[in-house]
């Protein structure tokens, strides 16, 4: 694939990401939540029943960790570089947020381990691995920052 074009696709897939709504009900199932995204279709999310249709499409899917949706670092390392974001555990998958979180006012910070901030959000992320840089906390605040560095 020509990069240009390459570079295009990552960029869709970026901007799909940011702008999808995830872990709504689903319109067509009953109880179910749409936390799936197809690179193929480009949006809009859909549920596990609504998966069927998108047989041998390119299919993520997300996580929620409290309010906060976030993709496995596998399933999106090969599509965009996600070099300097900040991963999170989530059953015992590393993980990465999507969109920039609001930090709540007012929280204790805890001062323990080794610790520094989003460079756009300002939130504290912890740092597991001190041999790699962590600059971001989402996606979308690297996207801020640096909107053509998630594009390898
Ligand atoms: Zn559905
Ligand atoms: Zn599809
Ligand atoms: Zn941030």
């Amino acid at each position: 694939m020509e990069q240009e074009q390459q570079q295009q696709q990552q960029q869709q897939l970026l901007n799909l990401l940011l702008e999808t709504t995830f872990f709504e009900t689903c319109e067509k199932h009953i109880a179910k939540y749409c936390n799936f995204l197809c690179r193929d279709c480009k949006g809009p999310a859909f549920c596990e029943s609504c998966k069927n249709e998108h047989e041998g499409h390119g299919v993520l899917q997300m996580y929620k960790n409290l309010s906060h949706t976030g993709v496995r670092v596998d399933d999106i390392k090969d599509l965009v570089d996600i070099s300097e974001i900040q991963t999170y555990r989530l059953n015992n998958h590393p993980t990465i947020y999507i969109n920039e979180r609001p930090q709540r006012k007012g929280k204790p910070l805890i001062r323990q381990g080794k610790r520094n901030s989003c460079e756009k959000c300002g939130r504290k992320m912890e740092i597991e691995d001190q041999n790699k840089s962590r600059r971001f906390c989402s996606i979308e605040c690297k996207l801020d920052i640096k909107p053509d560095n998630l594009l390898s």
